[in-house]
């Protein structure tokens, strides 16, 4: 029998048939992420029920000494969740029980294949909320979310994942189990252990179960859509509104392009009446009537002072979700009507305009048939900057000249000390710039920290990091 049977015999004694998959169709939708850039070539799917089956699935994976990718939703946009080696997937996607809320704590317990809408429903059930959101969350589960250190829309309000994350169980990469921090709001005992899993993109273990803090909900939320005179005018305006205005939540920017495809392609109704170099979604939760109509007159002053050309501040819950519809379908749209090339890069927010100006200007000069859609949460300074591909370039001519392109990007990113990937991770495609954000020593430790959980170096390898020095 080869080594690869005798690891399948294994590990059938461990779950039934229909948990263990090897069909071609199976191999090959479980073996690859959104990013769809690399070819799935994992050597089998194997779908636990229980943290036992995926501890027992891990030890031996180490005694076989056969590499595993831990699968979520595969809304990841790095490859992170992409098998290409022959490597065993271990999907969570059957384990997604809530396993507790609790209202005197304010937490949620659930196991990793959650999905995030998921627990965002059962938090509203219990009368409390769960405010980290971004546009995957009907597929996206709570343990690709973890391992990502997923941000989306409200990080300026509540922070990104790791702010939510109180606690983690995880089977480590040696097949060990963990607990880490339990529910614990204050734990001084040494190092957080929990910390180095979330974003660890599945190269230290699988994260099996999480508890996450919850919130009061917001009582109500005004979202105002604003046209900006200038790219200039989008930093004042953060200021005024963080001065002027409630709890903002969300201030998100999009550049003309990347607004006008939504509306044409989606055919959505344009709430503005004229064009605007860029706009802005601010969001503000609303604690009482009474601030409603100051919200207002804020908007009025910004108007009247030239800070925003136009605006339209929502009346009802469904003004404000047509005003959000047009943010979360951004990428979605970009992706289906264009080949598209994606970069997710932070820089500080204080540098955003001038980053914004750079960027256009290096790639206008190096790359004149370049076109490029930038979009971000630029409230938490992170932009999504998208090379869309036009009609008379040849495949293999834009990736090459994108690869290319990317050097110049993350060289600006660099200057700026800034960060080639804000919130998709690393994964596959940004391994090979990982030193324009991490300097070698710090990658030496990463590497380090790996080796004590994963010491044989079966858990995801290659991602973050190349397998060799
Ligand atoms: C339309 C769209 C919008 C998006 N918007 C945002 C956004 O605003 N903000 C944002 O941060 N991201 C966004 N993303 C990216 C993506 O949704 C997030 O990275 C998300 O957290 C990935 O979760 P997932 O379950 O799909 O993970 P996957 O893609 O399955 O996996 C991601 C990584 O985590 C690892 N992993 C998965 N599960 C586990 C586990 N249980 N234990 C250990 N490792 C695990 C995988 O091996 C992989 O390395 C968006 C994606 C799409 C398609």
């Amino acid at each position: 029998m080869s080594h690869f049977n005798i690891l399948l015999s294994a590990i059938r004694l461990i779950l039934p048939d229909h948990l263990v998959l090897t069909d071609p169709q199976s191999l090959t939708f479980y073996g690859k992420d959104w990013l769809k850039d690399f070819t799935p070539a994992p050597s089998l799917v194997v779908l636990p029920e229980t943290v036992e089956q995926v501890q027992a699935v891990v030890r031996l994976c180490n005694q076989h000494n056969v590499a595993i990718v831990p699968s979520g939703g595969r809304t990841g946009l790095s490859g992170g969740a992409t098998a290409t080696q022959g490597e065993i997937i271990l999907s969570l996607e059957r384990m997604r029980r809530i396993i507790e809320v609790n209202r005197v704590e304010r937490t949620i317990r659930c196991q990793a294949g959650v999905v995030l809408e998921q627990v965002q429903a059962a938090a509203i059930a219990e009368g409390l909320y769960f405010p980290v959101d971004f546009s995957s969350r009907g597929t996206s589960q709570i343990g690709g979310n973890i391992a990502t250190n997923a941000g989306g829309i409200r990080v300026i309000k509540y922070g990104n994942f790791r702010q939510s994350v109180l606690g983690l169980t995880v089977i480590t990469g040696a097949g060990d189990r963990l607990e880490l921090n339990g529910s614990l709001f204050k734990n001084n005992t040494g190092y957080d252990l929990r910390n180095l899993f979330i974003g660890s993109e599945g190269t230290l273990g699988i994260i099996v179960e999480a508890t996450l803090t919850l919130t009061t909900p917001p009582r109500d939320y005004v979202r105002a859509l604003c046209g900006l005179p200038s790219l200039d005018s989008v930093l004042p305006l953060l200021t005024f509104c963080r001065d002027k205005l409630p709890n903002v939540s969300a201030f998100e920017l999009m550049e003309e392009f990347p607004y006008q495809e939504v509306i044409k392609r989606r055919c959505l109704r344009n709430p503005l009446q004229s064009t605007h170099p860029a706009y802005v979604i601010m969001e503000c939760e609303v604690p009482s009537e009474a601030n409603r109509q100051e919200i207002f007159e804020s908007f009025g002053e910004a108007y009247e002072t030239g800070l925003i050309g136009d605006v339209v501040v929502s009346e009802s819950a469904a003004q404000a979700q047509e005003i959000m519809n047009i943010r979360d379908l951004v990428s979605e749209t970009l992706s289906q009507h264009y080949t598209l090339h994606k970069n997710d890069i932070s820089v500080p927010i204080s540098a955003v305009p001038s980053f914004l100006k750079e960027l256009h200007r290096t790639i206008t000069s190096t790359y004149p048939t370049f076109r490029v859609a930038v979009f971000g949460h630029v409230g938490d300074g992170n932009l999504h900057v998208n090379v869309l591909k036009t009609d008379d370039r040849s495949d293999a001519d834009f990736w090459a000249q994108c690869h290319e392109a990317d050097h110049a990007i993350f060289g600006l990113v660099q200057s700026f000390r800034g960060s080639v990937s804000a919130e998709h991770g690393v994964g596959l495609l940004k391994r090979d710039f990982l030193s324009y954000s991490r300097s070698p020593e710090e990658i030496h430790i990463m590497r380090g920290i790996k080796a004590v959980f994963d010491p044989r170096g079966i858990m995801n390898p290659g991602k973050i990091f190349s397998t060799s020095e």
